[in-house]
C-alpha cells in the first residue's frame, strides 16, 4: 500500500529516482576547520586570497568605488542580457590591450567566471554539438561538469605529471594527437588551478600552431590575471591566441583580482573569423544569456567599471594587487626554500599548488597538526603567512 502510494504521489516528478550527490569537499572543509579549537590550525583548502593576518579584505579600491556608486547611481533599472558595456569595454582593454579595438572580438558582462565558462559551453553546444572538450589533468574540478551539463562530450589529456611535479608537454601533444577539427581545447590563460604550473612561450607557441593545423577551438579560462606575474605578464598567452587564431573563446573572472567573489563579476568574450560572424555569435550568446540569466547581476561589475575609469582607483587597485602578488610569490619562495621536495612551487604560479602528498598524509595533517587542505593535496599558498610556513613545513616533511 505505502509502495502505491509513493508512486502515486512521486508519479509527476520522480524526485527519489535522482541519483545522491557527494557533499561538496571543501565546503565540509570549512566546517572541520571552524570546529577546530587547536591554537596553531592552518587553513590552506579553501580557494580565497588571505593577508598576512589571514583575512579576505575587501580592497580599498573597491570600497572606494562602492562609496561613489553609492552617492552617484540613481537608478537600479535593467541594463540588458550583455550587461554593464562600459565594465566589458574598459575591460577588455586590460585583457586585449591593442587587440582590444577588434571588431572580431565581442564580450558580455557574466556572473563571474563560472557564468562566463557555461553560456560559452552553451554557445559551443549550439554551434557544433558533436563537438569534444579537451581538458588537461588535474583541474579545477567544475571544469568538466560546466561542459558536460550543456551537453558536451569531454575527454581528458595528461597535463601535470605528480612525479615529477611538472608539466608532462610530451604527454599533453600526445593525447591531443587524437583531437579532430572542431574540437575544443581548454586552456588555463595563468595561474593553474590546482599546480600553478606554467608552460613555456615556446609551448603555448606549439599549443597555438596545433590549433592552427589541426582546426582546434582555443577556449581560455583566465580567472587569476595579475595574480602571477603581472597584470600585461598574465595576459601574454591570451594575447598571443587571440592574436594567432582567427576564432578563439575566453571566460574572464574578476572575482580574484577585484577579491569581489561572491559578487560574481565575469566576463565572456568571442572572437570570430570576420565582424558579420562575431554579431553573430554576439547575439547567440545574449539570447542564450536571456534564458538562462536574462541579466547578469550589476553591482560587482559597476565596481569594477568605476575602479577602471578613475585613474586614481585605478591606480590604488594595480598597487592592492601588487602586493597580493608578492605576497604569494615570497610565500613560494620560503617554502620552495624550506624542501627540497617543495622546491618547484617556488617557480610556478598563482595561489595554488599541488603538495607530492598521499591522501593519507593530508588526513594525517588534518588530525594530527590541523593544516586543512583539499583531499588531493592542493594548498592556497596564501592560507600561509611567513610565521607558520616553518611549522606547515615541519608537519609535512615525514611525508615527502
Ligand atoms: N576558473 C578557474 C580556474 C577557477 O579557479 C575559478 C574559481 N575557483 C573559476 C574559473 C570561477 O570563478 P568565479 O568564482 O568567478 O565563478
Amino acid at each position: 500500500m505505502s509502495d502505491i502510494l509513493e508512486t502515486a504521489i512521486e508519479a509527476p516528478l520522480p524526485l527519489s529516482l535522482l541519483a545522491a550527490q557527494p557533499a561538496d569537499a571543501l565546503l565540509g572543509l570549512i566546517a572541520l576547520h571552524r570546529a577546530d579549537t587547536r591554537p596553531g590550525k592552518i587553513d590552506v583548502g579553501v580557494g580565497v586570497f588571505r593577508d598576512d593576518a589571514g583575512r579576505t579584505p575587501v580592497m580599498r579600491a573597491v570600497k572606494a568605488a562602492e562609496a561613489l556608486l553609492f552617492e552617484t547611481q540613481h537608478s537600479k533599472s535593467y541594463l540588458g542580457a550583455e550587461g554593464d558595456t562600459g565594465y566589458t569595454e574598459l575591460l577588455g582593454r586590460t585583457v586585449f590591450g591593442a587587440l582590444a579595438s577588434s571588431e572580431r572580438i565581442t564580450g558580455v558582462q557574466t556572473p563571474g567566471g563560472t557564468g562566463a565558462l557555461r553560456l560559452g559551453a552553451e554557445l559551443l553546444a549550439r554551434a557544433n554539438s558533436e563537438a569534444v572538450v579537451w581538458i588537461g589533468t588535474p583541474t579545477w574540478p567544475n571544469h568538466g561538469p560546466i561542459f558536460a551539463e550543456a551537453g558536451l562530450a569531454t575527454r581528458t589529456h595528461r597535463f601535470f605529471d605528480p612525479a615529477s611535479a611538472s608539466i608532462d608537454f610530451d604527454a599533453m601533444m600526445t593525447d591531443l594527437g587524437e583531437a579532430r577539427p572542431g574540437d575544443i581545447l581548454l586552456l588555463h590563460g595563468c595561474c593553474h588551478n590546482p599546480t600553478g604550473a606554467g608552460l613555456t612561450a615556446a609551448q603555448w607557441a606549439s599549443i597555438a600552431a596545433l590549433c592552427d593545423a589541426r582546426g582546434l577551438l582555443p577556449f581560455i579560462d583566465l580567472a587569476y590575471q595579475g595574480l602571477g606575474d603581472g597584470l600585461e605578464e598574465d595576459a601574454a598567452t591570451t594575447r598571443m591566441i587571440f592574436d594567432r587564431l582567427p576564432t578563439a573563446i575566453l571566460a574572464y573572472s574578476c572575482d580574484k583580482n577585484f577579491g569581489l567573489y561572491r559578487e560574481r563579476v565575469g566576463a565572456l568574450w568571442v572572437q570570430a573569423a570576420s565582424a558579420p560572424i562575431t554579431e553573430r555569435a554576439r547575439a547567440n550568446m545574449l539570447s542564450l544569456a536571456r534564458s538562462i540569466w536574462s541579466m547578469p547581476p550589476d553591482h560587482g561589475a559597476a565596481v569594477v567599471r568605476v575602479i577602471l575609469e578613475n585613474s586614481a582607483l585605478r591606480a590604488e587597485w594595480e598597487a592592492e594587487l601588487d602586493a597580493m602578488r608578492s605576497r604569494i610569490n615570497a610565500l613560494r619562495a620560503a617554502l620552495g626554500a624550506a624542501h627540497p621536495a617543495l622546491a618547484p612551487i617556488a617557480g610556478q604560479r598563482g595561489m595554488f599548488a599541488m603538495l607530492p602528498i598521499t591522501p593519507e598524509a593530508v588526513v594525517d595533517l588534518r588530525e594530527s597538526h590541523g593544516i586543512y587542505m583539499a583531499g588531493n593535496g592542493r594548498i592556497n599558498i596564501a592560507g600561509l603567512t611567513r610565521e607558520t610556513v616553518p611549522a606547515f613545513v615541519a608537519a609535512l616533511a615525514p611525508h615527502l
